[in-house]
């Protein structure tokens, strides 16, 4: 049984300009954002400062400077954690003890813990299917508490809720928004970066985040008062407030706030702003890289009825580096068994909606007497699947995660006591007829059929294997594509250039409005087909060369059409070795092809199947 062997935990290693400046500070001891003399007066990026050892010190001072840049706000503020960043954020905007705030239902502990670090008193609002804000509850979350007057917005692994409709919504209520974009650094609602949306937006460096420094945070807003006191809050007495870049240039705003802000000593280290740096510069190629990671994994379990995949809003653009997914339609034990066995093979995957989980709002009972009623959120996040796709995963291991889901899942739905083909199917057909009869009238019920029997099993497995042999734009026939369900699991490998032959009309019917294949053919083997010599980069065959229904002369005409150097990728009944087996051998002793695999894959109660790759010779006749 195939695992995967990397680690989900992996963060992103720094670039080595972020290790060398930290060596450096480290020399110096610069460590602490503050440490410039004591004539230094009013820091500006314009001004140059007087030697060396003053410009390391500034390290913090022009992170903020450059991360105001990238997300488009005039005043940034760095501090040790994101969670810090919303208990600023609430200070600033003027929660007070007693305060309600509202926040997401579904998100990370951190964030009902900053509203209850600032006094306040978290209102969980719902999510929906879509792992987002529910506005319905929303709305009536604010005319149950019409004193609620703030709200955590979290974009909770990057789901980003419906922002027009929640803007609106907060600025008739009065209600001041607050976005935690700790998980969503580069994502746009409508063109615009997240984060520009509320009064203040906060960000995590925190290593499982896309700018890794370990621990970290930053505030982000336009609002001057609300800047200088974060900046105050943070830990900037007397005079240092000068020292920061992405500030309010009003001196007499901070002398005037100074003496009613506590400092809470927040402050990040010149060494994390060192590391973080640097990592700037690569923000748009991380987070296009996670895009196509995750865009795989997805097209990956595409074929699978069980899983849903929330999808984002049309004016979402996201920054993904996780897949979030839906079991449906499994019972608990069959969701145990899932958890189970796709750790014992390598894939961590973490439900939210557990007692063991942080995200779970059950959990989180320092922040309510009463645990809240929350059944929509309660019903979505009790099956959310949560994977991490760290930028150390490559295309290759996304599919090997997505084939290791699929054969966990495609066994555990398998029904034990179902028969094979509970229709009965004759192990020998007299005529051709009988042959096109049985598969026109099976189409209805083949693929509930093939499901129930582990047949998806067997699909899912010679679909990956075929990535090994196959490239991604081969032109391949599908030959008995029946229902499409071999031609689907290859889709989900990336496979897109196929074409379907099938004896039967109903079936190819039922393909005819679905985007499986670029062209459907009927076509009856043993009969020469219609096809050129040399037409196909690949032949693919499951359940085809099996019970005597196809003349053995078929083998001649597939390999007519097979371009030299071609692959023949076709399941055999282990049963039928004489039968079939025997007259492709005959081909390899005529050096028509070689056998390049030969491997068993049992499925079925009724009989043992193996997968044989023959691959057409490059010189020869044929
Ligand atoms: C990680 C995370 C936080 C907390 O960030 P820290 O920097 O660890 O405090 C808050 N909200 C969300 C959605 C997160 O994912």
């Amino acid at each position: 049984m195939i695992k995967f062997t990397k680690s989900f935990k992996t963060p992103d290693p720094i670039p080595q300009a972020g290790i060398e400046q930290a060596i450096k500070l480290m020399q110096k001891g610069r460590l602490y954002r503050y440490n410039f003399s004591d004539d230094f007066n009013n820091y500006s990026q314009r001004c140059e400062l007087n030697n060396e050892d003053e410009e390391l010190a500034t390290e913090v001072a022009k992170l903020e400077h450059e991360f105001s840049l990238y997300t488009k706000h005039k005043y940034v503020v760095a501090v040790n954690s994101c969670g810090s960043s919303i208990f600023l954020a609430l200070k600033a905007v003027g929660v007070e003890l007693g305060n309600k705030v509202l926040t997401n239902a579904f998100t990370f502990t951190a964030v009902p813990s900053s509203i209850v670090h600032a006094g306040g008193v978290p209102i969980y609002v719902e999510c929906n299917s879509e792992y987002i804000i529910d506005i319905e509850d929303l709305q009536s979350k604010i005319k149950v508490h019409p004193d609620a007057k703030f709200f955590v917005l979290s974009y909770m692994r990057g789901h980003i809720s419906n922002l027009d409709t929640i803007k609106n919504i907060c600025n008739q209520a009065g209600i001041y928004l607050i976005e935690d974009c700790a998980h969503s650094l580069g994502a746009e609602w409508d063109g615009q970066l997240v984060g520009n949306h509320g009064e203040i937006a906060c960000f995590s460096t925190q290593s499982y985040k896309l700018l890794n420094s370990g621990e970290g945070g930053l505030i982000a807003t336009n609002n001057a008062q609300f800047a200088a006191y974060c900046i105050l809050a943070a830990g900037s007495y007397e005079k240092l407030y000068k020292k920061h870049i992405a500030r309010p240039d009003d001196d007499n705003l901070f002398e005037k706030l100074k003496p009613h802000v506590p400092n809470f000593s927040l402050r990040m280290s010149n060494l994390t702003a060192a590391v973080l740096r640097p990592q700037m510069e690569y923000l748009e190629h991380k987070i296009s890289s996670g895009q196509q990671r995750y865009d795989c994994l997805i097209q990956t379990l595409s074929s699978v009825r069980n899983i849903y995949i929330p999808s984002p809003l049309k004016k979402v653009k996201r920054a993904p580096d996780s897949l979030q997914f839906n079991l449906v339609g499994l019972t608990s034990e069959q969701v145990e068994q899932f958890l189970q066995q796709t750790s014992e093979r390598g894939v961590a995957i973490q439900i939210f909606g557990r007692y063991d989980n942080s995200r779970y709002y059950k959990n989180w009972q320092y922040s309510f007497k009463e645990t809240p009623c929350l059944e929509k959120t309660e019903s979505i996040i009790s099956l959310a699947c949560d994977i991490r796709l760290p930028s150390s995963f490559d295309a290759d291991d996304i599919k090997l995660i997505g084939y290791i889901i699929k054969d966990v899942l495609y066994k555990i739905l398998r029904i034990d006591d179902h028969q094979d083909y509970p229709n009965g199917l004759t192990d020998h057909f007299e005529t051709i007829e009988e042959v096109r009869g049985k598969y026109d009238s099976w189409v209805l019920f083949y693929d509930q059929e093939h499901y129930d029997n582990g047949w998806t099993v067997l699909l899912n497995h010679i679909a990956y294997t075929l990535t090994s042999y196959l490239k991604q734009d081969t032109l391949i026939l599908d030959i008995g594509c029946g229902t499409g369900l071999l031609a689907r699991e290859l889709n989900s490998y990336g496979f897109k250039n196929i074409q379907g032959l099938d004896i039967s009309q109903n079936s190819l019917d039922l393909l005819k409005d679905q985007e499986i294949y670029n062209a459907l053919h009927l076509e009856e083997l043993g009969n020469t087909l219609s096809f050129a010599d040399n037409r196909f980069d690949a032949l693919v065959s499951t359940g085809v060369f099996t019970r005597n229904q196809v003349p053995l002369e078929s083998f001649k005409e597939l390999i007519r059409i097979l371009k030299p150097g071609g692959i023949f990728a076709v399941v055999l009944r282990v049963e039928d070795d004489d039968l079939y087996y025997k007259p492709i051998q005959d081909y390899c002793d005529l050096n028509m092809w070689q056998e390049i695999l030969k491997t068993k894959i049992s499925v079925l109660k009724s009989c043992n199947h193996e997968l044989v790759i023959l691959q057409k010779s490059s010189i020869g006749k044929h």
